[in-house]
């Protein structure tokens, strides 16, 4: 049964094309006046924009810009969703709307509302708004109340909804992290003491070797594979580490380079395929391929680490066959993978979600930092650690507080605000907050932009769960599945400005600890659109009053900026950041010398056991499309993989042939919490024994089997059965 040779090489002059097309869409001229406006990319947390200009990094390079903030910037340009969209459509009809048919819908220019037992979402004032709101939070206890912000906000208007949050008396503060690095910052924070990446963007262009885990940035962060090519073009290499041979990591045609755009880059010097779930006895057997060849920088060890010996002796100790069983590698190609790390100057460890969306998440995260440290690749320019973080802001939501756990120095700042005590309770995280919803003890969620409903593990269950919320209130651009299947009883939909359409100037942290100012601009598209801090503050200032704290003075993103430089450490640039319109990397984050903010100043290796994975069989893990972003659908078909349209299977040979399934064919596909039919087959470039399907549609498949640390769900080593139809069914 032969594989179908469908994939292409990644970026190239398919990307260019695509980009000319986007601009007709919305006009080239305006399109451009857009891109190079003084704002920071919707899209990834890689980073670019903002004060430097638009389209330009932090290390001033121009053009910085990919399909996927093309596509982010033109879908806020596209239009309006007519008034009487919601008369045309009922729920049902909502409810029926793929990804990619509610984003496409348009803006949200006005606010709507969907009453208790209504088909109809209807269109409202923001005043009648704004009241359901108020009376929500009024009529119930803060206990009984969620906030949840996704990673497109600015810090501005997460910290501000976060202080009203602990002031209203609940510490129900997440963000989406929770669903994808969450076990980046757990892990990075235990061996370092901060929980973000250790290196800057410049490290990227001083190291000799990356080792790329569970990612696929030709895809998501197609910025990323410019550093990639120069690397090798500079005689360095790669290693990739990923169950799929993605065609963009093998070869990748960098648009902004002549000749890369013409022959492509090469990528991988090394393509690892470990099975799903496998890392943690990868990295293990890494490590002990490096002490069996003594490669382990021993005096860096005992001079800047502490647990060391432990961890070293648990991966000694571990036998090989159990590392190869459970790694789905074989030994010779563990010690490949050791033998190039040992022989690197200057190593950097990259990483997405194929490594945290685990029940070992954060020991994935532990392993890696292990290896990093017993080769001493940490606290050295172009050495470290970079968790691939996904959302534009995801990293600064996080910094700036929006989380359950209150850092001190948030704590200290809101109580002399307040002049009182904040609560010290515990907060949920996301998957206790949809539990408590299914307990029927939420009244009120608060979510500032994303799609939480489609996020979640079992789809089914979470729908239910939220639907038992009284009220929930959503501040979008655009629509969502999540609006309509993560519906409350009553449901607001508030339309906001898009970033590069704010009045006041906003701050965002790219994923290398680099803060942007983002000056803000013109309305894509004329409407009732307000921004996310002006709404949250008029609702505080409606349900809290306007004393102790004036809410409506927090309204002026200078105030708010003054509160967080007073809050956060390494932060005290940002007080002035719109006088002197110098953005500036946080303090403390960077390590360019082996000293960590820990109590002994040394970094804590942590041994790690090799999981246990208690089923059989074919092991899911959900992926982003070449389409999309997050749970964005910007395009259905995958041209990277192959996948020509969202409910594909992606499977290997090998696997097909066992199974005596053929490429096309259509099938059923049953995990722990449910089934999708009509699901077609497409066989490439996985290895054996696990199979991918596109999220967030195959969530319905996943059983909320979560990582106790981190609270991030098991996206990635899911257990999944393949129904072939009886003979004859066969298209
Ligand atoms: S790589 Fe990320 S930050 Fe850079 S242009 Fe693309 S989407 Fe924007």
């Amino acid at each position: 049964m032969k594989s179908v040779k469908r994939t292409r090489p990644g970026g190239g002059f398919r990307a260019v094309f695509y980009t000319i097309g986007k601009a007709l869409e919305v006009g080239p001229w305006k399109l451009w006046q857009k891109m190079r406006s003084s704002n920071a990319c919707k899209t990834c947390a890689v980073g670019m924009g903002g004060q430097l200009g638009g389209m330009v990094n932090e290390s001033k390079n121009f053009p910085e810009v990919c399909k996927k903030s093309l596509q982010a910037q033109v879908a806020d340009m596209k239009g309006a969703i007519p008034i009487d969209f919601f008369e045309r459509n009922d729920l049902s009809a909502l409810l029926a709307l793929t990804p990619k048919e509610a984003e496409d819908a348009g803006r949200l220019i006005y606010p709507v509302v969907l009453r208790p037992g209504a088909e109809h979402f209807t269109p409202v004032s923001w005043e009648t708004a704004l009241d359901i709101a108020t009376s929500a939070f009024k009529e119930t206890s803060p206990d009984r109340t969620a906030f949840y912000s996704s990673g497109r906000s600015s810090n501005e208007s997460a910290f501000i909804l976060q202080s009203f949050a602990r002031i209203y008396g609940t510490n129900n503060v997440m963000n989406c992290s929770y669903y994808c690095h969450q076990a980046s910052g757990v892990g990075l924070k235990m061996t370092f003491g901060t929980g973000t990446a250790t290196i800057e963007l410049e490290d990227l262009e001083k190291c000799d070797l990356l080792v790329l885990l569970g990612a696929n940035p030709a895809s998501n962060h197609p910025r990323l594979m410019t550093q990639l090519a120069n690397l090798r073009r500079r005689g360095g290499h790669i290693i990739v580490v990923n169950p799929i041979k993605e065609s963009g990591l093998e070869k990748f045609h960098v648009p902004s380079q002549m000749h890369s755009l013409i022959f492509g880059s090469e990528i991988a010097s090394l393509y690892i395929q470990p099975l799903a779930g496998g890392d943690v006895a990868l990295l293990v057997g890494v490590l002990k391929a490096l002490i069996e060849r003594s490669r382990v920088d021993n005096d860096f060890l005992k001079q800047h680490t502490i647990g060391h010996e432990e961890a070293l002796a648990s991966a000694q100790a571990t036998e090989w066959s159990l590392i190869e069983a459970a790694s789905g590698v074989a030994k010779a190609s563990i010690e490949e993978m050791a033998g190039m790390i040992a022989l690197g100057k200057a190593v950097i460890f990259a990483w997405a979600m194929g490594l945290t969306h685990h029940q070992s998440g954060v020991d994935n995260i532990l392993a890696l930092c292990n290896v990093a440290l017993a080769t001493a690749n940490v606290g050295r320019p172009g050495t470290g650690l970079l968790p691939i973080r996904g959302h534009s802001n995801v990293q600064g939501i996080g910094s700036v507080g929006f989380a359950p756990a209150m850092q001190d120095g948030i704590r200290r700042t809101l109580e002399t605000l307040y002049g009182k005590p904040l609560p010290s309770t515990d907060g949920y995280d996301i998957y206790s907050t949809i539990e408590a919803a299914q307990q029927g003890k939420l009244d009120v969620l608060f979510a500032l932009g994303g799609n939480l409903w489609g996020s979640n593990p079992d789809s089914v269950w979470a729908a239910d769960a939220m639907q038992r919320v009284k009220t929930t209130v959503y501040l979008s651009t655009k629509l969502n599945p999540g609006h309509f299947h993560g519906r409350g009883q009553t449901t607001l939909i508030l339309p906001v400005l898009a970033r590069d359409e704010e009045p006041q100037s906003t701050t965002q942290e790219s994923m290398f600890n680099y803060v942007r100012l983002s000056d803000g601009g013109a309305v894509n598209v004329k409407g009732q659109m307000r921004s996310e801090s002006d709404i949250i503050c008029t609702l505080a200032n409606g349900v809290l009053g306007q004393e102790p704290v004036d809410w409506l003075r927090l309204g002026n993103h200078h105030e708010v900026r003054k509160l967080i430089a007073e809050a956060l450490p390494g932060w005290g640039e940002i007080a002035t950041i719109e006088q002197s319109r110098k953005e500036f990397t946080i303090g403390g984050r960077v390590f360019h010398t082996p000293h960590f903010p820990t109590a002994t100043g040394k970094a804590t290796m942590q041994s790690t056991p090799v999981p246990v994975v208690d089923f059989d069989g074919l092991r899911l893990i959900t992926i982003r499309s070449e389409g999309q972003f997050n749970t964005v659908v910007y395009e259905n078909a995958d041209i990277y993989r192959g996948m020509p349209h969202r409910h594909c299977v992606l499977i290997s040979a090998a696997d097909a042939r066992k199974l005596g399934v053929f490429d096309g064919q259509s099938v059923t596909v049953h995990g722990e919490a449910g089934s999708m039919d009509n699901i077609e087959i497409v066989i490439g470039a996985i290895r054996d024994g696990v199979v991918a399907m596109f999220y967030p549609e195959s969530n319905v498949l996943i059983k909320g089997r979560v990582d106790p640390r981190s609270g991030t769900p098991s996206f990635k080593s899911a257990p999944v059965r393949i129904e072939v139809p009886v003979r004859g069914d066969a298209k």
